[in-house]
């Protein structure tokens, strides 16, 4: 367990695209403890791979329902659109308006290689959208409604 150092904004490594897990390892089960470590030191909630400098289709996510730890995972579903506010660990001090679908349908595997299904909305969506948008090297800010940007007071 540790906690791995964050990627920022400007780092191409966040612009690549990852790589599909092929088989479930021991340093997969590291990479996944040391994912949801890094992510809640950081008060986030959500982590993918490549924020930490691998390129890897791996997210994990905590929105207060319990950790979720998602390999390879994919948008299979999407349902309306919804404006709401977004976050990035790898884009401090800032937050913009995001349109998102409201409801989307995940597919994944979990590390014990079996098939899960995610449905969500709200916070949930947003994240699954915003995390599986990482591994394809896409960062919020690359979608973010034009003059919605907030800088956070205490980073000014
Ligand atoms: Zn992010």
């Amino acid at each position: 367990m540790a906690i791995r150092e964050i990627r920022l904004k400007g780092d191409e490594i966040l612009r690549k695209k990852c790589k599909e897990v092929k088989e479930i390892t021991p340093k997969i089960f590291t990479l996944l403890d040391d994912m949801a470590d890094t992510m809640y030191a950081a008060n986030g909630v959500g982590l993918a791979a490549p924020q930490i400098g691998i390129l890897k289709r791996i997210v994990v996510i905590d929105v207060g329902e319990g950790l979720l730890e998602l390999i390879n995972p994919v948008i299979v579903q999407t349902e309306g659109a919804v404006v709401g506010d977004e976050a990035c660990l790898s884009v401090p001090g800032k937050s913009a308006q995001v349109e998102r679908p409201e409801y989307v349908k995940v597919e994944a595997i979990n590390r014990k290689g079996e098939k899960i299904v995610v449905e969500a909305t709200e916070l949930l969506a947003v994240a699954l959208c915003h995390e599986t948008d990482h591994l394809d090297g896409v960062l919020y800010v690359d979608k973010a409604l034009p003059n919605t940007e907030t800088i956070w007071e205490d980073e000014k």
